[in-house]
């Protein structure tokens, strides 16, 4: 076998690194705010509101002018490309705003998931092919992190060998470009939690599913000091009948984490995944109290689970812009507190805290 190759010159490995280091700094953790059009448009009309481009940007307003103490939680922000040329009322671009809280912009660059034929309905995630020069022009426009989601599902006869093996090729071929252009690459295998199996079958899937990425990471060249992991948390699905335990899931989470994912990547930001927001910061917070080997940070990039409260309480008036971010900033605190293994449960209270957030067979 032929092996040559070239690690990244040394002020590419060390601009990589300082980002991804930055993103996991203690008690800080990624809002994912990058919903697509299509998924945006179902989370307003949640709150009777019409789909148009002015009302994604006022919400996305809401989230941006936080007061600045939102930094101290919040490390990084996912945007929609959209997102990312919008301008607050005052003419302030949405990336400067994020700077102005000391928050990391970053993008998501896949372009969604197509079936995978001769599969029981399993999927890959589409995007590689003008993503050198989307990523050249992100970092140029601020971008200095990047997403990209793939999803899995577990089924009696899947995920399949096919499945596994592709989604970890494009993730590791999208990861290898984005560092080509400077930019840290979060790395998704989102496995799904629809279905009836418990949670044993989600810890192994896991580990399967990350043995494959990491060896794919490893084929192309892949500078794990300047990666971040977001996987799902290991639950029982969602028509499972037990409901498992936040100790239960700390222990499960961690071991198949330890058992697959080298201790050369800085962080592990979990997605949310349908979890309730009190549920999702009471998991983060039993994953990080369980005592095990944890080489990496564990920490949070949050889509549902940070945003259902705000939303609730913004319902899209501008009297109630105020109400909707305290909203982010206690469930942010909260999470914040949940990555340090520091969180009370039930300490934090909101608008939607305790509300489901599944979605069957979510996309992005
Ligand atoms: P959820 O936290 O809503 O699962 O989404 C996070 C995300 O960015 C999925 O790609």
């Amino acid at each position: 076998m032929a092996t040559h190759f070239n690690y990244p010159d040394p002020a590419l490995q060390d601009e990589l690194r300082k980002i991804a280091n930055a993103i996991v700094a203690p008690g800080k953790g990624i809002l994912a705010a990058d919903e697509s059009v299509g998924t945006m448009g179902k989370r307003l009309a949640d709150i009777g509101l019409e789909n148009t481009e002015e009302n994604r940007r006022k919400y996305r307003q809401l989230l941006f002018t936080s007061d600045k103490t939102i930094g101290d939680y919040i490390s990084g922000v996912i945007l929609f490309h959209e997102t990312l040329y919008q301008k607050a009322d005052d003419g302030t671009p949405f990336p400067e705003l994020l700077k102005q809280r000391g928050i990391i912009p970053g993008i998501k660059v896949d372009t969604g998931v197509v079936p995978l034929f001769g599969t029981q309905d399993e999927c890959t995630t589409q995007g590689l092919d003008d993503l050198g020069k989307r990523c050249a022009q992100y970092k140029k426009d601020g971008c200095h992190f990047a997403k990209w989601r793939c999803v899995l599902k577990i089924k009696d006869h899947t995920p399949s060998y096919q499945a596994c093996l592709e989604n970890a090729n494009v993730l590791a071929r999208y990861a290898s470009i984005c560092q080509e252009n400077r930019i840290v690459p979060i790395v998704e295998p989102e496995i799904l939690p629809d279905g009836t199996h418990d949670i044993e079958r989600c810890q192994k899937v896991t580990e399967t599913v990350l043995a494959f990425v990491y060896k794919a990471l490893n084929d192309h060249n892949v500078f794990l000091e300047g990666t971040l992991l977001k996987p799902n948390m290991v639950t029982g699905g969602m028509s499972h009948p037990v409901k498992f335990s936040p100790e239960q899931i700390g222990r499960a989470t961690v071991t198949a984490l330890s058992r697959t994912v080298p201790p050369a990547v800085p962080g592990i930001v979990f997605l949310s995944g349908g979890q309730s927001e009190e549920e999702a910061t009471v998991n983060l917070d039993a994953i990080n109290k369980f005592q095990g080997k944890k080489p990496w940070v564990l920490s949070f990039s949050y889509g549902r689970a940070l945003q259902a409260s705000v939303l609730r309480a913004w319902g899209g008036k501008d009297a109630n812009v105020p109400a909707g971010q305290a909203e982010l900033m206690k469930r942010a605190k909260a999470n914040s507190e949940a990555s340090l293994g520091k969180y009370v449960a039930g300490s934090v209270q909101g608008q939607a805290a305790d509300q489901g957030l599944f979605v069957k067979n979510h996309a992005y």
